[in-house]
């Protein structure tokens, strides 16, 4: 049966890339799936090990799916470190994937820098974790945005890989379901991960710079809208926007070659539920001076009121423990149930 995961980082505040991206696709799956939403806190010391205050992240994070429309109630919303059970599939994943695919993650290399020698091996092996956090849950539907693609993909490999290493077992031990991948007949323990990235906007790009895609981690705060800028901020970061001097096109093909146009006309679609050609039959012909200030309303009246239930349930800080703690425990019951079976298979005496 489906099963949606995903996570979050608390690597600093929330902006409209992980909003559009993500988790206004989490508050969309909920009616029809059950899910499981994560403040992935371990990746979180990955990049940067010491943060000033990480369990405030994680709070405010938590509090952006509530605020943003997620039911914590019939759905599980916690922090991956009190599952236990992540680091240690992540463990074994480590044992299955190969040096080889590892070396092509682009993220690794964006994150890492120039000097390569100096990223921590956490970071390195950061994909391998996020595999063990859909799969100990045996997770087959993950909303992200396109930056993570590659990650999923790997996510496959390493579900497809341990399923074929350890076939005969899995066979022996009763546990695994016959599932095809591509032609072939495979009984699996892990499902196949499917990936859900469509929409207006899988790639927010940063507001400086169009080829860069906007991230929490990027030193210039001008380069996003936060969720939790106010309306002045917010107007301010538009207007600054990096464009060209041309006015908007009135067709799709025009935006060819135009990083920072196509960006304000893919975050305008996304915001106000269109699709670019749409929003282009409107502003085509028109200037940013016009197109730039109808952006900013849209996205204070869209931001506004999840950026208000944000703070509010940033007041109490017990309501939110609350719904982790409950989240984290029924989170572990499920993780335990994918960890026994693991450990059998791969033949750790318990
Ligand atoms: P960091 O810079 O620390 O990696 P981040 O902004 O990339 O932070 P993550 O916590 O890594 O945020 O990602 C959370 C989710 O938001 C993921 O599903 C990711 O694909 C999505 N996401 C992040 N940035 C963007 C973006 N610019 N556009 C669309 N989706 C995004
Ligand atoms: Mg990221």
């Amino acid at each position: 049966q489906p099963r949606v995961f995903s996570g979050v980082q608390p690597t600093g505040n929330l902006h409209l890339g992980n909003y559009l991206g993500a988790i206004r696709k989490f508050v969309a799956l909920q009616d029809n799936n059950d899910c499981m939403y994560c403040v992935v806190d371990m990746h979180a010391i990955t990049a940067q090990l010491v943060h000033d205050d990480l369990i405030g992240q994680t709070r405010s994070i938590a509090a952006a799916f509530i605020a943003a429309g997620i039911d914590a109630k019939k759905h599980i919303v916690f922090n991956q470190s009190t599952v236990p059970e992540h680091a240690e599939l992540a463990w074994i994943f480590n044992c299955v994937a190969r040096i080889g695919w590892m070396n092509r993650m682009t993220q690794f290399k964006d994150k890492a820098g120039k000097d390569r020698e100096q990223a921590s091996l956490g970071l390195y092996a950061y994909p391998s974790l996020m595999a063990a956090d859909i799969l100990v849950y045996r997770g087959t539907h993950v909303p992200v945005g396109d930056d993570q693609k590659q990650h999923l993909e790997l996510a496959r490999d390493i579900a497809m890989k341990f399923n074929l290493d350890f076939a005969d077992k899995i066979r022996a031990s009763g546990h695994g379901v016959d599932i095809t991948v591509g032609d072939e007949p495979v009984h699996a323990l892990f499902p196949m991960v499917e990936p859900l990235i469509d929409g207006p906007a899988p790639r927010v790009m940063s507001l400086r710079d169009g080829t860069k895609k906007m991230s929490k981690s990027d030193p210039s705060d001008l380069s996003r809208v936060n969720l939790l800028d106010d309306a002045e901020t917010i107007s301010k970061k538009i207007r600054k926007a990096k464009t060209d001097p041309d006015g908007l096109p009135s067709e799709l093909a025009g935006l060819a070659g135009r990083p920072e146009a196509d960006n304000l006309v893919g975050i305008f679609a996304a915001l106000a539920d269109r699709t670019k050609a749409d929003v282009l039959a409107e502003f085509g012909g028109q200037q940013f001076s016009v197109f730039k200030p109808a952006l900013v309303d849209l996205a204070v009246s869209v931001l506004s009121p999840v950026t208000e239930e944000m703070r509010r349930l940033m007041q109490d800080t017990s309501h939110i423990d609350a719904i982790l703690k409950d989240g984290g425990e029924r989170a572990r019951a499920r993780a335990a149930q994918t960890m026994a079976m693991v450990r059998e298979v791969v033949g750790f005496l318990r």
